[in-house]
């Protein structure tokens, strides 16, 4: 047991020092914290071995954990800071909302599919991630509750930011997603400042599709 898991670690460290730094992840504490997270408890037992290749895994459902460098990138246009209020689209298996509890955000995330909801709230409580809040809705609509939220992420593309995730959105804040244009995906990055917004192309993306009021059908 204590050899699978240091083997783990080995792999882990391998994971920051050949796919997210060669490939521009320069944010130290995105670094540290993609360096600690335990990926491979995010994933069925059969995939561990493969958890710290560069490779999105299938999580069931026809939905996947993102790539490391995809999860990197999108942590790092965020710009999360300790104590922020951050609102994730699209839990999946949960590792995305952990590493932001790590960057020291209190989470909110919201998953459709309850098979995929149930096991990422199982999965994170046993981790002891309490610092992360879930619910099974469509995430389009947002989590008007315990907005404004500093930063908001969805890790699904869809054709439009969902509206009822701009009001959400504090000022100053930041939202981070994958927008779908003519068939291929960008991430893009909005910023919120003195009632202004700001938007930013943040380079080509491939995630699972949003799927909801304010996104594609399912
Ligand atoms: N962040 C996840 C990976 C995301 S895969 C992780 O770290 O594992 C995208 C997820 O978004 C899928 O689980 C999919 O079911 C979910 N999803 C798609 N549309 C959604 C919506 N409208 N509301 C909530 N979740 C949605």
């Amino acid at each position: 047991m204590h050899q699978v898991t240091s083997d783990m670690g080995h792999r882990r460290r391998g994971m920051v020092r050949e796919q997210l730094l060669p490939q521009g992840i320069t944010d130290e504490g995105v670094l540290k914290v993609l360096g600690r997270v335990p990926r491979h408890l995010f994933v069925d037992h059969a995939l561990q071995a493969q958890a710290y290749s560069a490779n999105a895994l299938p999580i069931g459902y026809g939905q996947t954990i993102s790539q490391p460098i995809s999860v990197a990138r999108m942590t790092q246009a965020l710009q999360v800071q300790d104590g922020h209020c951050v609102l994730e689209i699209g839990t999946g298996s949960g590792y995305q909302a952990a590493v932001l509890a790590e960057m020291g955000a209190e989470v909110y995330s919201v998953e459709r599919i309850k098979p995929l909801y149930l096991a990422a709230l199982d999965r994170l409580t046993r981790l002891r991630y309490f610092q992360v809040k879930l619910k099974l809705d469509d995430g389009t609509l947002g989590w008007p509750e315990n907005g404004p939220y500093d930063r908001i992420l969805i890790t699904a593309g869809g054709p439009k930011v969902p509206e009822p995730l701009l009001r959400q959105l504090a000022d100053p804040g930041i939202l981070v997603m994958p927008l779908e244009e003519n068939g291929t995906q960008r991430i893009v990055r909005i910023r919120r400042e003195r009632t202004r917004w700001y938007k930013q192309d943040m380079g080509p993306a491939r995630f699972v599709s949003l799927i909801g009021t304010y996104g594609s059908r399912g």
